[in-house]
């Protein structure tokens, strides 16, 4: 493999500490990442490499728990770091990190930035010589607030980078469970042929957090769950649970299905967004036994009439024949009830029950992202009883990825994603196009929920969000999962 060197903008800040950090650190002690790695970490602090580290070491301890590095490990991890102090926005500070590079090896510049520095990491990068040799560059989200600024953080990127060298995240795709999904559809059979509208009758997907807007008021009210959630994480999700199998595992064959779904979502504008969209708002409750302040009463509130959403239930539909009348029920917010992310695949009753009237239970597969990873799936059998011969239950097969072995650490999404940016595979990386046209359908729905005037709703935190979005998939005769 070529050698690579990993340049990290934004090493001081709470993403580099908390995932990407610990992530290289499993890595390079797995043995997965090449020895002679680089790592540069940049950030404005004037302080030399080892009290950078050291800080870094107590924020590590402090997360890492077990898993933390002894002395002998964080001292082989701390051998790849070099430390460069600049402020990303001035050009005259990218000197250092130009003698720094080695054109002779691979560079992949991680922005763990504010995005409004994205742009001008970028043609400064460019300005200072430092894209000289085989570079690649990782964002996260959010490219854009709307299609439009989207659109032109696309467009600056592709001033400086070829697409097939840029790597967007959503460190959803990173997830084991995720790529599970993948090969639970694609590499079985008896689940490939029974994956559309004449089985399955109805898909939820969950992404509740019981923590609030964690001190990011005024970022947040510009946003809202709408921006920061449905358009990435729960849009993805989404097409991976719908896309059609992909020709092959490249990035190219995914990203291609992907935004198939997306294109054909259908639109929901003022005339049907009533039936199709609930928003709401938290008010002061409990969270996780803590009573906590509603959304316009928390630290840094700057409008008190705000009608920003922090939660969003949605009903859409897939118009495409595969999908055919079968709902897509979304829903995410927070300061909810319980911090879960899953996705439940809903199938069909039989047509004729045997077993008699009222007993049936229908199958369900029910994939979890968090809080533990697994898949299970919700199956019917007879309960041991000489009494009741038709004694029927709902048993539940668990697909344990850990061969048993519960002691197991299951990698973190960002351990697959620097390996994948390492080794240059981008198929769990978000293609441009289906960013934009997600926002293209994230801004309709926007545009007819703020022409009809949907209200945000409020709700208790530490509740399952207003009583509307229980009533958005009861008229159907369907309940949410939890
Ligand atoms: P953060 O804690 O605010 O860190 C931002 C970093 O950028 C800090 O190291 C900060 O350095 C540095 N920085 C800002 N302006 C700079 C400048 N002009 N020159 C040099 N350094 C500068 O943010 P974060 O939570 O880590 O998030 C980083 C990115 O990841 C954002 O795009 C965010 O949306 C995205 N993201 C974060 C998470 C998460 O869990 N945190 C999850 C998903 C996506 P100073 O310390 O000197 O200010």
């Amino acid at each position: 493999m070529q050698p690579v060197d990993l340049v990290i903008f934004g090493a001081s800040g709470d993403l580099s500490a908390r995932k990407l950090f610990p992530a290289l650190f499993q890595l390079l002690k797995a043995g997965l990442l090449p020895e002679d790695l680089r790592i540069a970490a940049i950030a404005r602090d004037e302080v030399s490499k080892e009290a950078f580290l050291e800080v870094l070491r107590e924020r590590f301890t402090s997360r890492m728990g077990e898993y933390a590095p002894d002395d002998d490990e964080w001292q082989r991890y701390s051998e790849h770091f070099a430390y460069i102090a600049a402020d990303f926005s001035v050009i005259d500070q990218y000197s250092a990190l130009k003698d720094w590079l080695d054109d002779a090896r691979i560079s992949l510049f991680y922005l763990a930035t504010p995005p409004s520095l994205f742009a001008p990491i970028c043609s400064n990068l460019d300005e200072a010589n430092c894209l000289t040799g085989d570079c690649r560059i990782v964002l996260e989200k959010p490219i854009g607030e709307s299609l439009e600024t989207s659109r032109h953080v696309n467009n600056t990127l592709a001033k400086h980078f070829d697409e097939s060298s840029i790597y967007r995240i959503d460190h959803y795709l990173g997830k084991e469970t995720v790529q599970n999904l993948l090969v639970l559809r694609f590499a079985n059979r008896f689940i490939n042929s029974q994956w559309d509208h004449s089985c399955i009758d109805h898909v939820q997907i969950t992404v509740a957090e019981t923590v609030g807007i964690e001190g990011r008021w005024s970022y947040y009210d510009n946003v809202g769950q709408m921006r920061d959630m449905v358009q990435n994480h729960l849009m993805q999700l989404l097409c991976l649970v719908a896309m059609e199998p992909p020709n092959s595992l490249d990035a190219e064959s995914i990203r291609d299905e992907k935004v198939k779904i997306v294109k054909a979502l259908r639109t929901i504008d003022a005339s049907t967004v009533d039936e199709h969209l609930v928003r709401g708002q938290y008010s002061r409750g409990w969270s996780v036994g803590n009573a906590v302040p509603g959304y316009l009463e928390e630290p840094g509130c700057k409008a008190s009439t705000s009608n920003t959403e922090t939660f969003v239930a949605i009903k859409a539909h897939i118009d495409n024949w595969r999908w055919a009348g079968v709902p897509f029920y979304l829903r995410t917010g927070k300061r909810m009830a319980e911090k879960v992310t899953e996705i439940i695949i809903h199938y069909k009753e039989l047509p004729h029950n045997i077993f008699g009237r009222g007993r049936n239970f229908p199958n369900a597969l029910i994939i979890r992202l968090q809080p533990d990873e697994g898949i299970e799936m919700a199956m019917v059998s007879k309960r041991q009883s000489l009494k009741d011969k038709l004694a029927l239950q709902t048993h539940t097969l668990n697909f344990d990825f850990r061969d048993g072995d519960e002691s197991e650490r299951i990698p973190d999404a960002y351990e697959r994603l620097f390996l994948d940016a390492i080794n240059g595979d981008q198929s769990l990386f978000v293609g441009r196009e289906e960013i934009e046209e997600s926002w293209r359908w994230v801004d309709g729905l926007i545009k007819a929920s703020e022409a009809q005037s949907v209200d945000a709703k409020s709700y208790h935190a530490g509740s399952w969000g207003p009583a509307k979005a229980e009533i958005l998939i009861e008229k159907d005769g369907r309940s949410w999962h939890v």
